[in-house]
């Protein structure tokens, strides 16, 4: 299931530019859900998003000199993460310019500008030789992209032969009414939404061999109630930190992607680019 409506990357960047603040307020610096082990893990999301990043590092194993394409770099926390645990040099991209500029200073304040670096790309034309990257991952970010067959084509091309590719995503489980869709890609400016087989069909198209696909949602799904325990702190910061319209869209936004959850799965996808 892929049809229906979608976003423009500007309309992203614009997103992730005015509610930047907001959203880390509400999601920590991890703009990515959490992997909780089960219902009855207590983890803060913190952990728990932390855990997620871990799966990704994981997986793509980046060695010191290599060098690996964050698509979707958010705060650039889960990119400097990597960084310091790898030795490895990591090149992040958004399509959001407070998000990179950010970014970039949080580098340079973690003393990690030398290995990681942020720039405004948008992951369907990438401004990067074929090749050019060891390794990529895109943690929640493909969720936002019109045209993933492209995005993915794109990564494939400047992955060297042999790379490896991690992809944390939300997917669609369920058929959606329209209006459900509709209200789904304005709330979080989303493009064509898949399922976990459409996303393997996908990669396989581009170039790449799908090592795993693991529906992880039960798992992701304890994020919605911690994001919920937040709302008071939330409200307390109205009329100083953002606008009570602001606020009244983003619990809009979350209320109907709890109402919508047992439509909705996510994906971990480890994948190598065939050749
Ligand atoms: N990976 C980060 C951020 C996730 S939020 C984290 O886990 O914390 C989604 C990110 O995807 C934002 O940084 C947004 O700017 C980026 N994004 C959305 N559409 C994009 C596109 N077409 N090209 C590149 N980045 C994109």
């Amino acid at each position: 299931m892929s049809e229906g409506p979608s976003t423009q990357g500007s309309e992203v960047g614009v997103l992730y530019d005015e509610m930047h603040a907001l959203y880390v307020a509400a999601l920590g610096d991890n703009l990515h859900a959490g992997y909780f082990e089960g219902a009855l893990d207590t983890s803060a999301l913190e952990a728990a998003q932390e855990r997620l990043t871990q799966l990704m590092i994981e997986h793509v194993r980046l060695e010191p000199q290599q060098l690996l394409l964050d698509v979707g770099c958010g705060s650039g926390r889960p990119a400097l993460r990597l960084a310091r645990d790898s030795g490895g040099g990591v090149l992040g991209i958004s399509v959001s310019a407070a998000q990179v500029h950010s970014a970039n200073a949080r580098a340079a304040a973690e003393g990690l500008a030398q290995c990681v670096r942020f720039q405004l790309a948008d992951v369907q034309s990438l401004p990067f030789p074929d090749a050019s990257f060891d390794a990529a991952w895109a943690l929640e970010s493909m969720l936002h992209v019109a045209d993933r067959p492209r995005g993915l084509a794109e990564i494939r091309r400047v992955t060297r032969p042999g790379g490896k590719l991690a992809i944390a995503d939300v997917t669609v489980d369920a058929p959606l009414e329209p209006e459900e869709l509709a209200e789904l890609v304005r709330a979080f400016r989303l493009g064509r939404l898949c399922s976990r087989e459409q996303y393997v069909t996908e990669l396989v198209a581009a170039g790449f061999d799908v090592l795993s696909a693991r529906d992880i949602g039960e798992n992701t799904l304890p994020t919605l109630r911690a994001i919920a325990r937040r709302v008071p702190a939330l409200q307390a910061e109205v009329g100083s930190r953002w606008q009570s319209a602001q606020l009244e869209a983003f619990l809009r936004s979350f209320t109907h992607l709890g109402k919508l959850r047992r439509k909705l799965g996510y994906v971990l996808i480890a994948a190598v680019r065939r050749d």
